[in-house]
């Protein structure tokens, strides 16, 4: 039963493809949930299923070789799963946008960046040129472009790789959607631009309250921004948690892990940094045990025979292992 106070509710999400290695599990029962104007981050290494996962939240999935196996989309008290190519179209742009890691593939190298953008709120919008015109001009000004009546007819080469994003996030912003996905939104940036984008999208958050999913597999990107973090594994959640949870309390080996492998200022020169020992799981696998067990220092037996079942910290900060099973379990023999 959908949470009425909830934007957006992902419950038992399921995606997987169809390869010529074939069927690949790349989601495995996902459960988000995000309130209007909070920020979830959603961190892990690279195949975990996040993307994935936001492309599921946009119906972008690629229909030639992807099927969303089992779940929902609950997304203002509707089921998005159950639409079709028109009503999605409705609900791209209009209600969910989404911002990528590279704007330069988003951009058309050829179209001014003015046209582009009017373009792109003219979709959803009946309206003039010119009203479209001062639409733009007002979102430009919004995300921090300068002289952005001058810049219109500027096209994305001439931007700056920070710059083009901000005209990205514009485009995003075109009908102001309820929520955002920025899918590694600074990974192409540099460390200072980087922090610019971060403090964009903080700033849109409060003056907007847009609720932001931001996915990302630097730990110290989500820090910045989310409110809650997701930790993912293996297309699993594996652990989720408020941002103090998450970087003071973490329970679950793999978040623990993630946090040690982090770069510190105060790192001895010369020490290697930490590695996670291991290859991610083979996605084609049935996994009914923890995906986790094959590189984790505190896996017991029971680890690679049976799935861990969600263990209840607190209200916000739940974790699939096994160790928090067992102690559970003994504080409630207590
Ligand atoms: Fe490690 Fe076992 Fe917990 Fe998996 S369930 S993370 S293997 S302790």
């Amino acid at each position: 039963m959908a949470n009425s106070e909830n934007l957006l509710e992902v419950r038992n999400l399921e995606v997987a493809f169809s390869t010529y290695r074939g069927k690949i599990k790349a989601v495995r029962g996902v459960n988000l949930e995000l309130k209007a104007g909070e920020v979830l981050g959603i961190v892990g290494e690279s195949g975990c299923g996040k993307s994935v996962t936001a492309h599921a939240l946009m119906g972008l999935l690629p229909k030639s070789n992807s099927t969303v196996e089992n779940g929902s989309i609950i997304f203002d008290n509707t089921d998005l799963l159950a639409y079709g190519d028109k009503e999605w179209q409705k609900v791209r742009g209009n209600d969910i946008a989404m911002i990528f890691q590279d704007p330069m593939t988003s951009l058309n190298p050829v179209i001014t960046i003015g046209k582009q953008l009017k373009e792109a709120y003219k979709i959803h919008n009946n309206c003039s040129d010119s009203e479209a015109t001062a639409r733009v001009v007002e979102l430009l000004n919004l995300v921090g472009i300068p002289s952005p009546e001058k810049r219109l007819s500027e096209y994305p080469h001439q931007f700056s790789g920070g710059m083009r994003q901000r005209v990205m996030i514009a485009m995003a912003l075109t009908c102001s959607p309820k929520l955002l996905i920025a899918d590694e939104p600074t990974t192409a940036l540099d460390v200072t631009v980087q922090a610019q984008i971060l403090e964009l999208l903080q700033d849109l958050r409060e003056r907007l309250n847009m609720a932001i999913i931001l996915i990302s597999h630097d730990l110290g990107v989500v820090a910045n921004l989310s409110d809650r973090v997701a930790v993912m594994y293996a297309g699993e959640v594996v652990e989720q948690g408020t941002i103090d949870d998450i970087f003071y309390n973490p329970h679950h080996p793999y978040t623990i892990s993630l946090l040690k492998s982090l770069p510190r200022l105060t790192d001895v020169k010369d020490e290697p940094l930490y590695v996670i020992e291991g290859q991610p799981i083979d996605l084609k696998l049935d996994i009914p045990y923890c995906p986790f067990a094959k590189r984790c220092d505190e896996a017991m037996n029971i680890c690679s025979q049976h799935k861990p079942k969600v263990t209840n910290l607190d209200k916000h900060h739940y974790v699939c292992c096994w160790l928090e099973a067992k102690a559970e379990h003994m504080r409630r023999k207590a």
